[in-house]
């Protein structure tokens, strides 16, 4: 716990919303095929709670694919407007992992790493001052 603001978001419709206590395990871009296609966009913008400093409200639906990476991939949806929010699943995993679009506050958002820049579409660049992975970091 630090004594930062908390950090808050949602989906579109507002019926789905988190809030977190402390400073992201992590923070970055996810340019995979996957991101990609969940998303519908040219990378995915995410950071990582510990499951014990956030907590989430409202009603999801969860989608469960098979992962680029091997095993499933659970994303969470808000159930009403369907909103992508949030990966892994609420009250089992030892992390959540919040998309940063959906953050009240985009500024409370650094992004530190670039992952999956291999499968990077030349229209999506990665900003300067990430540190780069082909694939994900070891
Ligand atoms: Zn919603
Ligand atoms: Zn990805």
């Amino acid at each position: 716990m630090t004594d930062s603001a908390p950090i808050e978001g949602g989906c579109l419709c507002g019926a789905l919303r988190y809030v977190a206590y402390g400073a992201p395990l992590y923070a970055g871009l996810c340019y995979c095929a996957d991101c990609r296609k969940a998303s519908g966009s040219g990378f995915i913008p995410f950071l990582g709670f510990a499951a014990n400093v956030i907590t989430i409200t409202g009603e999801t639906r969860r989608s469960e694919v098979p992962s680029l990476r091997g095993g499933i991939a659970t994303r969470n949806h808000c159930g009403h407007c369907g909103s992508l929010v949030f990966g892994g699943i609420a009250g089992e995993s030892d992390s959540i992992t919040i998309y940063a679009g959906s953050l009240d506050d985009p500024s409370s958002f650094q992004p530190q790493v670039a992952l999956f820049v291999r499968d990077r579409p030349s229209w999506a660049e990665v900003r300067p001052g990430l540190q780069e992975f082909a694939t994900m970091p070891d």
